[in-house]
């Protein structure tokens, strides 16, 4: 790893601002009906009878897959992307159900509906997780229509599209159940956090239920939490990012398989901090739209997306030609403090402790996507010849 000291973009971010803070402990101060006018005024903006706060989208997922389990228990299987976050299949094991992969279409983020098809006839299917990965919309439409009649759930991970929207339609909407991270470098953050959201009644009564037996951040957790928001809010900027970035133990940017991570709902602390969230969100969709449609300037693609509009993305995933294009990119990039990083290390198939559950298929499209994929900032620190400065490194023109 070549050590940088100087201004240094991270690949995503979501700053937080010193009265996001001063909210935050007003918001602790004022207690749970904090969380409680949260809810409420996600439930008015999406449109929805339910809506559950926990500690991070990972919980959202068990807390969800819980839910859906108990309504048809005779169903114990999840299909989600082979090429996704590692924290889903971390959340079903959690969920003590079982993970069953789906290969994605070559040139796309998204599910090959070819192969799904199969995988729906599998009788103890649960649900499927159309996933939204970087913000780039999957299509649920497709996967509701392939369902339909079958008693198989669509679980929407919209844990990376907070805000994102995709003809005329709010992402995390379009399944039976969605979900949103509000973790660090997701689209909206309060440190770490997750949301639950659902216009079905069934659902929503099941996840309020296994939600009623979980606990709420400890005083010393909320102190942990005020210590991380602060340091937050120093440490993403580019003038100090270079610091924090060089302590390995901080392990930023790392994905790991872990299924033993809390479950908690979310304290009135982070809903304070989330006081301004319909604005904040807003001005964070503003910059990262300049900042993608510059790169779409420059002729590049996002995967899967045809047409004119550039969906909110929180990173722009970028396909280069070979592996080794990758590492030389990556090393350039940080040599340079430009923010460009890796997707996720391997297809979930890939993942050590997941090798002897998961069947011999192999996922050529997720092994490709996670040999060749790097990610752009897109964020509101990137300015215009840090922009170009990233630009260069494809050999890429205004306008081509
Ligand atoms: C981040 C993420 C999650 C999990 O959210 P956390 O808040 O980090 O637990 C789930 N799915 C996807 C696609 C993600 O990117």
């Amino acid at each position: 790893m070549v050590m940088r000291i100087g201004r240094t973009l991270s690949p995503a971010a979501s700053p937080l601002h010193v009265a996001d803070i001063v909210s935050g402990v007003a918001g602790f101060f004022a207690g749970e009906g904090n969380v409680e006018r949260f809810e409420n005024e996600l439930k008015l903006f999406f449109r929805v009878r339910h809506c559950c706060a926990v500690s991070s989208g990972k919980a959202a997922l068990v807390l969800i897959l819980h839910a859906l389990h108990e309504l048809h228990p005779d169903r114990d299987e999840v299909l989600i992307p082979a090429y996704t976050c590692y924290s889903v299949p971390s959340a079903i094991t959690r969920a003590g159900l079982k993970i069953r992969l789906c290969d994605m279409a070559p040139g796309t983020l998204d599910f090959d509906f070819d192969r799904i098809v199969e995988e729906l006839e599998n009788p103890r299917l649960l649900c499927v997780v159309p996933t939204h990965l970087f913000g780039v919309p999957a299509d649920v439409e497709r996967i509701k229509a392939l369902i339909s009649g079958r008693d198989i759930f669509v679980l929407e991970d919209a844990a990376q599209a907070m805000g994102g929207e995709w003809n005329g339609r709010k992402l995390g909407m379009l399944g039976d159940v969605g979900l949103f991270s509000l973790g660090r470098g997701k689209a909206f953050s309060t440190v770490e956090g997750g949301l639950i959201l659902t216009d079905n009644t069934l659902i929503g009564a099941m996840v309020e239920k296994h939600l009623a037996a979980v606990k709420g951040y400890g005083v010393i957790d909320c102190l942990k939490l005020f210590v991380n928001a602060v340091a937050l809010l120093f440490l993403i900027s580019p003038r100090i990012y270079w610091l924090p970035k060089s302590l390995p133990f901080l392990k930023l940017g790392e994905t790991h398989f872990d299924p033993s991570f809390p479950i908690r709902r979310l304290s009135s602390f982070q809903a304070g901090l989330a006081h301004r969230w319909q604005a904040a969100l807003h001005k964070l969709k503003a910059a990262r739209a300049v900042n993608a449609n510059k790169i779409a300037g420059y002729g590049i693609k996002l995967p899967g997306v045809c047409g004119g509009t550039i969906p909110d993305v929180i990173r722009f995933p970028l396909l280069v030609a070979d592996t080794e294009t990758k590492k030389k990119t990556l090393r350039k990039s940080e040599k340079m403090g430009l923010g460009i990083s890796d997707g996720y290390p391997d297809s979930i198939d890939g993942i050590n402790e997941l090798r002897n559950l998961l069947a011999v298929t192999t996922f050529p499209v997720a092994k490709d996507i996670a040999e060749r994929m790097v990610t752009l900032p897109v964020h509101p620190f990137v300015n215009d010849s840090e922009m170009k400065s990233i630009m260069q490194l494809f050999n890429v023109e205004p306008g081509c």
